[in-house]
């Protein structure tokens, strides 16, 4: 069977794997185990946000725990963390860590690979249901079918994959370090890029490599059109526009700056570390921001003198939104749930998330 394209309109060699993996079902956050466990629980309904507050205080020091929280946590989960950053980040900082206990304020991917990280510490997740769509729509098998169909590739895993994925491919990336990567492969090596297609798309434009792509995306993030950029960019002619490269108008976006239509001095395509470090050191009052809205409480205190604006205000992840305050409490009382990772699968895994973290 012929793999199908990408509209040729966009100018782009872009083979699509024969499997498309979109018919997936997304998971679901409606009434998670969690959530159940929180409403019925004797003590946590009746405690005020203060009273958890103080209890997670006290149960940190007692068990030795360090909570990290991703750029999109809710704003006091962020406020009480010890580290609060984005996937490469986050990784970084649970694979030197000397806590006994880690508690992941994030989706279950990220869980897992401090997890993977550190086999011998704790890692909780207070809600194991935050899922995400984009890494739902890739498995293990489907990895292993399209590299025999490319026994010459090297496979490029975005960080957001479950485990048993990771440990199929040859490197994982972030969105702030896949330019990288994949410069650092050798040229003569075909490369395979899963599972976001936006964020394959950017790093085949940025790198010039020809790349085969999975046809993931992330619902959140392929939300964002290139009219609501263009929109929020005449609206605010002083601002500069930060954009996330899962973002569904990136490819747009790049085809607009290089045609002159997109202002490329107030255009930066950036993970939501580098939104960070962005917003630190540039003299723009505004920042227009497309990404999950869970950033503009992290860039506001980052940067508290300055506007931020997202593009989208209801780009909004579910998955990341179940963590909550009393489940975090519960996490660290009766310390679930637990988040392992077995052989052979954390062996291989590690490799790759290893090997990134060596070019990075
Ligand atoms: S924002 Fe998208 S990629 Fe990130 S966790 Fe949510 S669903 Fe997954």
């Amino acid at each position: 069977m012929r793999n199908p394209t990408l509209p040729t309109d966009l100018g782009l060699q872009v083979e699509l794997p024969t499997i498309m993996p979109r018919s997936k079902t997304r998971p679901s956050v409606h009434y998670t185990a969690a959530q159940r466990a929180i409403e019925e629980d004797p003590e946590i309904p009746y405690l005020t946000e203060q009273e958890l507050v103080e209890r997670i205080q006290q149960l940190r020091k007692e068990r030795n725990a360090v909570i990290l929280a991703h750029n999109y946590q809710i704003p006091i989960i962020q406020d009480l963390a010890d580290f609060v950053g984005d996937s490469l980040q986050l990784a970084q900082q649970a694979a030197k860590t000397d806590a006994d206990v880690i508690v992941f304020c994030g989706v279950h991917f990220m869980a897992e690979t401090a997890a993977i990280l550190n086999p011998e510490r704790t890692v909780l997740i207070p809600d194991p249901e935050a899922g995400c769509s984009l890494a739902a729509t890739v498995t293990a098998e489907e990895v292993r079918q399209w590299k025999a169909n490319h026994p010459n590739g090297v496979v490029v895993a975005y960080v957001n994959t479950n485990a048993d994925v990771k440990a199929e491919a040859d490197y994982c990336c972030t969105s702030s370090n896949a330019v990288q990567v994949v410069q650092a492969i050798p040229e003569d090596k075909e490369i395979l890029f899963l599972p976001d297609m936006f964020l394959g798309l950017y790093v085949q434009r940025m790198t010039g490599r020809k790349i085969h792509l999975w046809m993931g995306e992330c619902h959140v993030h392929a939300g964002f059109r290139a009219e609501e950029i263009g929109d929020a960019l005449r609206r605010y002619p002083e601002a500069d526009l930060l954009l996330h490269p899962e973002c569904g108008c990136v490819s747009q976006c790049m085809f607009a700056l290089a045609a002159g239509d997109l202002p490329p001095e107030r255009t930066y395509v950036y993970g939501t570390g580098g939104m960070v470090r962005h917003v630190r050191q540039s003299p723009a009052p505004i920042h227009l921001i497309a990404t999950e809205v869970g950033m503009l409480h992290r860039l506001r205190k980052e940067a508290p003198n300055k506007q931020f604006i997202p593009v989208k205000a209801d780009a909004i992840c579910e998955y990341m939104k179940t963590i909550t305050l009393p489940k975090l409490y519960r996490s660290l009382r009766d310390m679930v749930y637990e988040v392992r990772v077995e052989e052979p699968i954390l062996s291989r895994a590690r490799h790759a998330i290893e090997r990134m973290l060596e070019i990075t």
